[in-house]
């Protein structure tokens, strides 16, 4: 099994209404997504073109959070949260007989992430 990762950011705001701290009042944030795909080489010795990863995380994930203001989108954005969104409109579209989503990660400042990973 190879991995295969391709690396994204969008920048959004949110605000957390069920949190008491720094992200209760409205702000923003450059959000990192890490998408990795997990399959087996095909003939062209690629287990996924990344052209692929990119148009799909494009279609479905930043054309919709980029320069959003995420409360509208998701109730309660958390990164976890968010994380589990982007998860649920990936999954099915990153899959065929060859690949699967393997693992997210969504990074909400340089050292702050979260990781989602199929369940086996
Ligand atoms: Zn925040």
């Amino acid at each position: 099994m190879i991995l295969v990762s391709k690396e994204f950011t969008f920048d959004a705001a949110h605000n957390l209404v069920k949190y008491h701290g720094k992200c209760e009042k409205l702000h923003g944030h450059t959000y990192k997504l890490i998408v990795t795909i997990a399959g087996e080489k095909d003939e062209e010795g690629m287990v996924i073109d990344f052209l692929e990863i990119k148009k799909v995380v494009k279609e479905n994930v930043l054309n919709i959070l980029d320069h959003s203001y995420i409360n509208e989108i998701i109730e309660q954005p958390s990164t976890e949260n968010i994380a589990e969104w982007i998860w649920n409109r990936l999954f099915d579209k990153l899959k065929t007989e060859r690949y699967f989503l393997y693992e997210i990660k969504l990074y909400e400042t340089p050292t702050s992430y979260v990781t989602l990973r199929k369940e086996f």
